[in-house]
């Protein structure tokens, strides 16, 4: 690259074909204290391609487990809900202010009446437990550096939701390096907030992070010029990306580094958080708007 930047990937993208991503790791912890619970199934809430929902599904029928999902908004079909419902996950279509409520503290209450002995998981499986299931991924980068024959790297740069990975990074590098995260929802949408809370939670030092401005007017909102850099750079590079996520991050990193963001000769961590199942419908959602 022109401006001498180093850029290695880490692919989450190829975990695995089903349970993949990020969401993989973020469910890990959660998943491990409904076990310990002895939970008779899992419940949790998302949308109608929401890749949280489809890590969980999958991970219920290929550890045979019972799931629920709550959605938000009417009844559709996507493809995202064609493969939850495959996958064998209960469906509850919550409408919109019925998801709005999930916040309320007595939320969860009639669902537990209904589902006696399921453990609930926050949206998107966040919270510490999902941050703490996620700081394993400073380790993997760690044991991977010499095959890339760096001694070390520089900083990571990642999309962000509801940050809880991004905070699992921050907890997991104990303030060895910073960590960038690229914003698929707008600026207020408390991603701050969550990360703070978190970091509280865990009682746990930790280094500097910083927030980009990366939806492009909104979650989920698709425009020309990220179709066309998203073609270029897959074109370029051999590595699928989404619109919603990787493909905004990667653009708002692009963004950062002509503009001399970062020092000549630095290394960064980008993290490919997956989300490739609901790529097609994010595409034609485009075209038909
Ligand atoms: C959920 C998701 C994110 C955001 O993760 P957070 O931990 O909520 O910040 C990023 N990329 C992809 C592909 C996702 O599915």
């Amino acid at each position: 690259m022109a401006a001498g930047i180093e850029l290695a990937v880490l692919r989450l993208d190829l975990l695995d074909p089903l349970i993949s991503g990020n969401k993989w790791f973020k469910l890990s912890h959660h998943l491990r204290a409904a076990e310990a619970n002895g939970a008779d199934g899992v419940i949790s809430l998302g949308g109608a391609h929401s890749n949280h929902l489809h890590a969980l599904a999958a991970a219920g029928k290929r550890f045979n487990f019972q799931t629920v999902g709550l959605l938000r908004g009417h009844s559709q079909q996507t493809p995202t809900v064609r493969d939850l419902q495959a996958f064998g996950m209960q469906l509850h279509w919550l409408g919109y202010a019925g998801y709005r409520e999930r916040y309320l503290p007595d939320f969860w209450l009639p669902w537990l009446a209904r589902y006696p002995g399921f453990y609930p998981i926050p949206e998107g499986g966040g919270g510490l437990p999902g941050a703490l299931g996620c700081m394993t991924l400073v380790s993997q980068v760690r044991e991977q550096l010499s095959v890339l024959g760096w001694a070390d790297y520089d900083a990571w740069w990642l999309a962000a939701g509801t940050g809880t990975t991004l905070a699992g990074l921050l907890l997991g590098e104990a303030a060895a390096h910073p960590v960038y995260a690229a914003l698929a929802v707008p600026l207020d949408h408390g991603v701050e907030r969550h990360v703070q809370a978190i970091v509280q939670a865990s009682n746990m030092p930790v280094g500097r992070y910083q927030l980009h401005a990366a939806s492009r007017g909104g979650f989920a909102k698709v425009d020309a010029e990220l179709l066309s850099f998203m073609q270029a750079a897959e074109a370029a590079s051999g590595v699928p990306l989404e619109p919603l996520y990787t493909a905004k991050a990667l653009m708002a990193l692009r963004r950062h580094v002509e503009a001399g963001y970062f020092a000549r000769g630095s290394r960064l961590v980008f993290v490919h958080t997956g989300g490739l199942q609901g790529r097609a419908a994010a595409l034609l959602q485009h075209m038909q708007a």
